[in-house]
């Protein structure tokens, strides 16, 4: 493959935008090389700008679950931009997708509508403390809450300790509200609620990780997360920017039958415009400006195109329930290819899945949190990544990340795909 545009058009980016990137993992950094341009998308296949065409598993980092430039939606979008395309007034639309998401996720009564996962993570945080009147919040190590300052905070070997901030920019008063726990470990969160009693907030997590790589929950750890924060008057956040509306219509609540106090979405909720999402009962969701006290806002929250595309996603979604199924079904036909392609070849590695999210990691043994996540072989995976590039495959550009599954892969492109492991494997 021939990548001269995308290389050309990479150093013309690098002299005006930093790392010629707009958001870092885009920049190829964790495997090497350089980013490929993408002009354009249709269905399962993106195509770059030197005409180079790939079966696509980043879809966006998530929200193309249907498939690239899916028709519903951009015909949605197309109808609303001849009308205007930003007030700053409430518009009908906005009612709209609030009643039709409110309608298949359970236990939430009310939601407010931002610009992106990380608004919506933040945005739940403050109005988790806006209403328990608490300051401290439990996330879990190698779990991503978008970049607001209270989520940038690194692993800490010991259980009970402060978090400090891996980005500098984020200081240690903030950085000293944010304890960190491990994932699928309930008595190490036991021990953190213990040290620090009367004073957690809210324990945010994913519900199935996905940004370690995918990393599902176990032994009814979300079960048990509920339970402690029901007795300790914590409030559970699921960040459902990945999980929601892709592994069921009610997302991780729904596949698990566990209820989260608020939960947050992103991704799919706007069918590949910016919008993120957070929502709760109506008692937590009163606390926010202009009826309660907790302020939230945003000049472009609720905008018209964002929320017409994200109907329409979400009105293809509730048609049909049967797309959860097709989705999980293809995810498991890839799995075990893929399994028994890299197993023919001793490839050491771990697959986790869960619904249309799946991972490779090239560890040994079960990937259950960071830890064991982030011993996985990264040699492996960059020439596995460069491998499958090679082979008209886009994997993320990284090993912590999620292959997202769209309904619009056939299984002739999952057996493609499978060739492609194959290919690979013999080089790794
Ligand atoms: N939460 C989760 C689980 C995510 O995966 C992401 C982004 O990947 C975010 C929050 C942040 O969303 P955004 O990138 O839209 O700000």
């Amino acid at each position: 493959m021939s990548y001269i545009r995308s290389s050309a058009l990479f150093a013309q980016a690098e002299k005006v935008i930093p790392g010629g990137v707009n958001s870092p993992v885009r920049a190829f950094k964790a495997v090497g090389g350089t980013p490929i341009f993408i002009k354009e998308a249709k269905g399962a296949y993106l195509t770059d700008e030197d005409n180079n065409e790939y079966i696509d598993y980043i879809n966006s980092w998530g929200p193309m679950i249907l498939g690239h430039a899916y028709q519903p939606v951009v015909d949605a979008v197309v109808e609303k931009t001849k009308k205007g395309t930003s007030f700053g007034t409430p518009t009908e639309i906005e009612t709209q997708i609030a009643e039709l998401a409110v309608s298949m996720v359970p236990n939430i009564e009310m939601i407010r509508f931002v610009n992106s996962g990380t608004e919506a993570c933040m945005s739940a945080v403050r109005l988790a403390r806006g209403y328990t009147g608490k300051d401290k919040i439990i996330k879990f190590a190698g779990c991503y809450h978008g970049h607001s300052d209270s989520f940038l905070i690194q692993a800490g070997s010991g259980a009970v300790t402060f978090g400090s901030p891996n980005s500098p920019g984020v200081t240690q008063g903030t950085a000293k509200d944010t304890l960190l726990a491990v994932y699928n470990d309930i008595d190490n969160v036991k021990q953190i609620i213990e040290a620090n009693k009367g004073e957690i907030a809210c324990i945010i997590i994913e519900p199935v990780a996905g940004n370690m790589g995918c990393i599902p929950p176990k032994n009814n750890f979300l079960q048990q997360l509920r339970e402690l924060c029901t007795a300790n008057d914590i409030l559970l956040i699921f960040d459902e920017v990945m999980t929601g509306f892709r592994l069921a219509k009610g997302g991780a609540q729904e596949l698990f039958n566990v209820k989260a106090d608020i939960v947050c979405f992103g991704k799919v909720i706007g069918g590949g415009l910016p919008v993120g999402a957070f929502a709760a009962n109506n008692e937590i969701m009163h606390y926010l400006a202009p009826i309660g006290p907790v302020y939230q806002a945003g000049t472009l929250s609720g905008n018209p195109l964002a929320m017409a595309a994200g109907l329409a996603m979400l009105q293809e979604l509730n048609k049909d329930g049967a797309i959860y199924n097709r989705l999980a079904e293809k995810t498991e036909y890839l799995h075990k290819g893929i399994a028994e392609v890299l197993n023919q070849n001793n490839i050491t590695h771990t697959i986790n899945r869960v619904g249309s999210m799946i991972s490779v990691h090239f560890a040994e043994g079960e990937v259950l949190n960071f830890e064991t996540s982030a011993k996985g072989n990264n040699d492996t995976f960059k020439k596995f990544f460069h491998g499958m590039l090679s082979q008209g495959v886009y994997i993320a550009p990284s090993a912590f990340e999620t292959w997202f599954i769209t309904d619009a892969l056939t299984y002739a492109d999952l057996d493609k795909t499978i060739s492609a492991v194959a290919a690979v494997a013999k080089t790794l």
